[in-house]
């Protein structure tokens, strides 16, 4: 059996053992026991994923940036990864409004839940501006404060390459690098377990029935999720880069699987970079500042969902919104997923802040959570999906993108 029908198949069995146990066993004790072990191994599982992220992005970051002969491809690089994700989340966000606004969602949705919502106060935005430089590097590694850590590596990455004569300092990276890369490889050999035990203690969970209650909601939210997901950013991939889209799917859909299973960008991250630079053919320098940045801020997935809720809440409790407030809301929404971390729901507590910016109530929230779980692991796969793509338009305008790799169908 390869690695992907393993995988497939644990999606499989993990789904529908998780489902049946919601219809049939929730009061069981002995079943209840039995899930509470699924759900420590899978919380294990991802535990050791994000164990890595830090390390990993570390090396993977000073290395390639070392590496990185030319000063002024550092800025080119950055340059347009911001660009490409600004495009790609604005369009996410306006397909999200134009497809809700025409299915007119919320319209006619009774306002009964008994669910409570209390919106959390955003940061502002001189505070996030300040708080991507790091005060203290060890302290950032140790919150996990991303864009804390891909300055530092930028830094620690320049400093090295303008060693390069000391071959024990760039070595030292070199391996490093080549380790954390080794161990995530290891770690991945577990994830046929771990996506089973995953997708059990979360499916025994959430369970289908929820779905009816809002099937307009979800379904339009899928669909706009897979328009974006596989159409555009196919576009992008075809029109920039000459690769063929299907190819593109086929060497994802393991990252895709994980970003499913763990509904996390920033957990996916180790498997996302690994899949870059070992099936895409993107190259380490690109691959190694996009794929961590993306992971980071560039969140398509997340920017939909909060476009088709936020025109949701709003006709459910029948308020009116005018062309500015939309416009605000793609502005808002497009900061709002940039400020989302890469970790399961927090998309869905960053949309207060664009119900905010547009007068809506943000316990409209309490409306869309119970179908939320679901969405998430479907609007996450559309986020690992879109950085992959941005770093494959990248390394290929830099003209390092290995296309004998990326068309290496073994
Ligand atoms: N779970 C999403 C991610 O990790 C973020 C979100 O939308 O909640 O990409």
């Amino acid at each position: 059996m390869s690695y992907t029908t393993k995988i497939l198949f644990s999606m499989f069995a993990g789904i529908l053992l998780g489902s049946m146990v919601n219809l049939f066993f929730l009061e069981n004790e002995l079943v209840s026991f039995f899930i509470q072990f699924f759900s420590i191994l899978g919380a294990i599982f991802i535990a050791s994923l994000k164990l890595m992220v830090v390390p990993l992005v570390f090396f993977s970051l000073v290395t390639g940036v070392a590496q990185i002969t030319d000063s002024s491809k550092l800025g080119s690089i950055s340059l347009k990864a911001i660009l490409l994700y600004l495009v790609t989340t604005s369009i996410a966000i306006s397909l999200a409004l134009f497809f809700s606004n025409f299915f007119n969602i919320g319209s006619g949705v009774g306002l009964i839940t008994n669910v409570e919502f209390t919106a959390p106060s955003p940061p502002s935005l001189k505070e996030v501006l300040i708080n991507i430089f790091p005060t203290n590097p060890i302290q950032a590694m140790a919150n996990g404060e991303m864009l804390q850590i891909i300055v530092f590596s930028l830094i620690v990455g320049l400093g090295v390459r303008s060693l390069s004569t000391n071959e024990h300092v760039v070595n030292f990276f070199i391996s490093g690098n080549n380790l954390m890369l080794k161990i995530v490889e290891i770690i991945i050999l577990f994830a046929p377990i771990g996506i089973f035990c995953l997708l059990v203690d979360i499916f025994s969970k959430i369970g289908f029935s929820i779905i009816y209650d809002l099937a307009g909601y979800f379904f339009l939210l899928v669909c706009v999720l897979f328009i974006h997901g596989i159409f555009v950013y196919s576009f992008f991939l075809y029109f920039f880069t000459g690769l063929h889209p299907f190819i593109f799917y086929s060497k994802l859909k393991e990252v895709i699987f994980f970003a499913f299973s763990t509904s996390s960008s920033s957990a996916t991250m180790p498997l996302t970079l690994k899949t870059a630079r070992d099936k895409l053919g993107v190259d380490q320098s690109v691959a190694s500042f996009t794929i961590p940045l993306g992971a980071t801020i560039n969140m398509d997935g997340t920017a939909i969902m909060q476009g088709v809720a936020t025109v949701f809440i709003s006709q459910a409790y029948g308020i009116d919104l005018s062309v500015s407030d939309f416009l605000m809301v793609i502005l808002t929404a497009t900061l709002a997923s940039i400020g989302t971390a890469g970790v399961p729901g927090v998309g869905l507590i960053m949309l207060a802040m664009v119900l905010q910016q547009v007068g809506l109530p943000v316990e409209g929230i309490a409306l869309i959570i119970g179908v939320d779980r679901l969405l998430d692991m479907l609007r996450t796969s559309v986020n690992v999906c879109g950085d992959s793509m941005i770093a494959c338009l990248i390394s290929s305008s830099e003209n390092n993108l290995r296309k004998e790799i990326f068309y290496d169908q073994r």
